[in-house]
């Protein structure tokens, strides 16, 4: 009997089948609970400049094929890449696209922010809203929700976001899974990331923050230790292309980490 309920995060998938199978030959064989994907199954840059909403979704289907013959667990969350109506073509009682849809999974209570600020030619228009922007100077705020400054190289960015306006209703929760990563003070990934998922992280310090989007740096784990001796695991499971996928290991009896372990895909 296994004491942890055992879960696979599988980062950007953008059409690299291959590797998908791969990763879900590992999970066949290694008795696995869930899984967890942070959106972009789709690859814009596969696409013709003019492509319409049925070609980009041509590209979802082998993927979903793939989710559904493992008969896994699924939760996700479109990503920029893919259009909005991958959440609710490809569900069912196993495939839970988490986009704004709390619930669990198990006894960990999971919610979900899919797309991000940048969005693919082809895409505008067509993905999960994600309004933040930053700017490098202080100016037109009226209309904008300023969320916080950070010091970027040393330039200040002051940025605007509706995240935390649209989506604070979906916690408290114990795990977070979106496309973009939280901006983290210093990080340099920054170009990629959105200070109010970090607000909304920092407000309700959920156990485990899990998302993708970013290429490089590459896969990156990291814990938050908060004041009141809570503690939140960051996650960033890069792009499958790194031949990774993590196995990350929850607690049957209490809300906790036992485990993040990352497995190489060969
Ligand atoms: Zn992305």
């Amino acid at each position: 009997m296994m004491y942890s309920y055992r879960i696979v995060a599988i980062g950007d998938i953008h059409v690299e089948l291959n590797l998908l199978n791969l990763a879900f030959e590992w999970i066949s064989k290694n008795s696995i609970d869930a899984v967890i994907q942070t959106g972009d199954i789709c690859n814009a840059r596969l696409l013709p400049k003019d492509a319409n909403l049925a070609q980009i979704l041509n590209q979802a289907d082998s993927t979903f094929d793939i989710f559904k013959s493992s008969n896994k667990l699924i939760n996700f969350v479109p990503g920029n890449h893919d259009p909005i109506e991958i959440g609710s073509k490809y569900v069912s009682d196993t495939i839970i696209n988490r986009h704004s849809n709390s619930g669990y999974l198990f006894n960990y209570k999971i919610t979900g922010i899919g797309g991000s600020h940048s969005v693919p030619s082809q895409l505008i228009g067509k993905t999960v809203p994600f309004i933040e922007s930053s700017l490098d100077h202080i100016y037109d705020l009226a209309d904008l929700d300023y969320v916080g400054k950070r010091i970027i190289d040393d330039f200040e960015y002051y940025i605007h976001s509706d995240i935390i306006k649209n989506y604070d209703y979906l916690f408290p929760c114990d795990i977070l899974i979106t496309h973009t990563p939280a901006l983290i003070e210093g990080a340099d990934y920054h170009n990629y990331a959105s200070l109010g998922i970090y607000k909304l992280i920092e407000r309700y310090q959920p156990l485990l923050h899990i998302s993708g989007h970013i290429h490089l740096p590459k896969t990156h784990i990291e814990k938050i230790e908060w004041e009141n001796k809570k503690a939140t695991t960051l996650i960033n499971l890069g792009s499958l292309d790194e031949k990774k996928i993590f196995l990350i290991e929850l607690s049957k009896n209490e809300i906790k980490v036992d485990e993040v372990s990352v497995i190489e895909l060969e």
